[in-house]
């Protein structure tokens, strides 16, 4: 992972003009404070970002004016083809993970920043209020879309077996049955692939469905020509580095 955004930061600092097409979609899962993230038993393989990371990195974003839309605008320039503005972010979480609402919300509430979280539907039905890993209830996606628009990302298939994502791996009735439970969850328009895996087959689905977006996990930017139904996005964890956040930032400073 750090590997391909290196390469991506060597391939794209070509050239010196602003672009305008290019926008930093980036992808968080579990924040934890920094003391649980220190702690034993704390399961570092997943994607886990520090609390301490997340302010740091809301903060520079502030700090340097970049421009965070939400979902439904970038939704908009997308099918508009109109140009994003200079120094375009997203910021988007996959899973569903309460702790998206208990330290994210307040930080994204301050500064004004919206964000999208891709839940899993099945996950809202245990969102039991005493586990660390706890995940969002349809109650509580209720209580914060002030801030946060809701995704879909499977209602149970999110699985990976024998180097496949269920998601792609499943028929077509089976595809068709998850987002028809995911819809009774709420009225979801934008999807995020189950580790990013993406198959044309269910586009049409998603389609049918009534999606409008669907999202990737393969650390590029996304830009004014992305596919509605493949759009990049930077995953970021606790192997990222607060340099590493930077460099990707300034490639939207750059020509393409
Ligand atoms: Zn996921």
């Amino acid at each position: 992972m750090i590997v391909s955004i290196f390469s991506l930061i060597l391939f794209g600092t070509k050239g010196e003009s602003k672009s305008e097409n290019n926008v930093a979609i980036f992808t968080y899962h579990l924040i934890v404070e920094d003391e649980d993230f220190d702690e034993e038993g704390l399961n570092k393989s997943l994607p886990i970002t520090k609390l301490s990371d997340f302010e740091n990195e809301m903060k520079f974003l502030k700090d340097n004016d970049y421009k965070v839309i939400s979902m439904k605008e970038f939704q908009d320039h997308i099918y508009e083809k109109k140009n994003f503005p200079p120094k375009t972010v997203l910021i988007t979480f996959d899973d569903g993970y309460y702790s998206n609402i208990q330290y994210a919300y307040p930080i994204l509430k301050e500064y004004n920043f919206p964000a999208t979280t891709f839940i899993i539907g099945k996950m809202t039905e245990h969102a039991k209020p005493d586990a660390k890993l706890r995940y969002i209830s349809i109650e509580e996606m209720n209580d914060t879309k002030d801030i946060f628009t809701y995704g879909g990302h499977t209602y149970d298939l999110h699985y990976f077996d024998d180097g496949k994502s269920r998601l792609v791996s499943s028929s077509e009735e089976v595809v068709k049955d998850d987002l028809k439970k995911l819809s009774n969850i709420g009225e979801f328009k934008y999807f995020a692939y189950p580790y990013g895996m993406y198959s044309a087959k269910n586009e049409k689905i998603l389609e049918d469905f009534g999606y409008k977006l669907g999202f990737l996990n393969n650390n590029e930017l996304a830009n004014l020509n992305s596919r509605p139904f493949e759009i990049p996005r930077i995953s970021i964890n606790s192997m990222i580095t607060f340099e590493d956040f930077v460099k990707f930032l300034i490639l939207l400073e750059k020509d393409k």
